[in-house]
């Protein structure tokens, strides 16, 4: 057996089989490069589903992580930090919001943002106890808590999992009467919505359905509440996918590359009409805010902003679509996206699928993962250089021609 083998036979035996990965086992991490057990480089265009946006081992948020890990890591926030407020005060600043309230994972970030919906409701739009919907669309992702699944049209993702957590009118994505209708009901609080659906196969939707999508909200007195977790912090070509339309949403939901990838660390951001509604004892988390967080948070920023990776991100992108639509092969669907956030929709040949081409472009050496069976997304490090995307697009072009 080689290494690679024995650790995914370990894998395998001791571990939960909740992934299907695939049979490649990673060692090392830097920019836009992987390297497995056995030593073999790989471009990495998943950058753990656009939580390694800076690059895997990003020097500069890798060096804020060992410089805080020697003075502090946990305090729990049953006291201050010294590093708490300032990261507060830079991540409300950086991103236009009175108040953050931070957590760890997406999900908890997302739950959180679902709490604060309906406390809203009830304390500020006067909806009547326990009453309180929230508008989410089909093929979301939001995580895969118990509410959240609740939310959840992906039987893979609910099924077997209930009873599942009431409150939620699911409306088709990227269809404004829909919206229009279930904003009827008075007592809905609010509208959850990915300003692009990455999970879904990074399904990206008409120009101009947020900006309308946020309008009606205001008209109805609705709180729409981008969840930004895969799409913000540059991957998309701005820092967050809302401002393409000029949206500010309610509520924002951060995470992955809030960290770089370094730690787990998300955020919600809101002004203090609705960040105030929840009161000391009503929501937190042990090591949400902790140093370490505040500290790696504010550098990966830091990073996003000096590294201009946004501009990258809208240029490369650019180029990735551009580039990939001249290959010449019927397994090729469709290419959409935006920015360096990407998909391919590959049609089956010769019972070839998805799948196939992802081994065929590790053998190859860029790593890519399927969603969906038939989805393959492409969404490279953002520190990616011209020539090093331009290398990768020839990988992948070789990968889908050998079919
Ligand atoms: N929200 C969105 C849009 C996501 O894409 C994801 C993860 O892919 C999450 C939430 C959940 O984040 P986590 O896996 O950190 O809980």
């Amino acid at each position: 057996m080689t290494k690679s083998e024995q650790i995914m036979e370990l894998e395998h035996h001791y571990g939960a089989h909740n992934y299907h990965p695939l049979p490649v086992v990673l060692a090392k991490g830097e920019g836009p490069f992987v390297w497995d057990v056995e030593g073999k480089k790989y471009f990495d265009f998943l950058s753990a589903y656009s939580a390694v946006n800076q690059g895997h081992c990003h020097p500069k948020i890798v060096n804020a992580l060992i410089e805080q890990a020697k003075t502090m890591t946990l305090t729990s926030r049953a006291f201050y930090n010294d590093c708490l407020g300032p990261y507060e005060k830079f991540v409300t600043e950086y991103f236009g919001f009175d108040k953050v309230l931070p957590m760890n994972t997406g999900a908890e970030a997302d739950e959180t943002a679902l709490k604060l919906i309906r406390k809203w409701a009830y304390v500020k739009k006067g909806v009547a106890e326990n009453q309180a919907k929230i508008i989410v669309c089909n093929d979301n992702f939001h995580g895969r808590t118990i509410s959240i699944i609740s939310m959840s049209t992906d039987p893979d993702a609910y099924n077997g999992f209930g009873p599942y957590t009431p409150g939620f009118i699911k409306i088709p994505y990227n269809d404004i009467p829909a919206l229009e209708k279930a904003l009827d009901d008075p007592t809905v609080a609010g509208f959850l919505v990915e300003p692009i659906q990455g999970e879904a196969g990074v399904y990206v939707p008409d120009a101009g359905y947020l900006k309308k999508a946020y309008d009606l909200c205001k008209s109805k007195n609705v709180l729409f509440v981008a969840d930004e977790v895969q799409t913000g912090i540059a991957r998309t070509g701005k820092l967050l996918a809302c401002d393409h339309e000029g949206v500010h949403p309610d509520i924002l939901i951060l995470g992955k590359a809030l960290s770089g990838g370094v730690i787990p660390v998300s955020a919600v951001l809101a002004n203090d009409d609705i960040m105030l509604c929840i009161k000391p004892g009503e929501h937190g988390s042990t090591f949400g805010g902790n140093p370490l967080a505040a500290k790696v948070a504010i550098a990966a920023l830091q990073v996003v902003t000096d590294e201009k990776l946004a501009e990258k991100a809208e240029y490369l992108g650019n180029i990735f679509r551009e580039e990939i639509r001249k290959i010449d092969s019927e397994m090729i669907e469709l290419v959409r996206g935006k920015g360096l956030l990407n998909a391919i929709i590959i049609k089956p040949k010769n019972g070839k699928e998805a799948w196939d081409v992802c081994l065929k472009m590790a053998e190859n050496g860029l790593l890519a993962k399927p969603t969906h069976g038939h989805i393959i997304r492409f969404a490279p490090p953002l520190v990616i250089t011209e020539d090093q995307l331009r290398e990768a697009i020839e990988i992948i072009k070789k990968s889908i021609l050998a079919f």
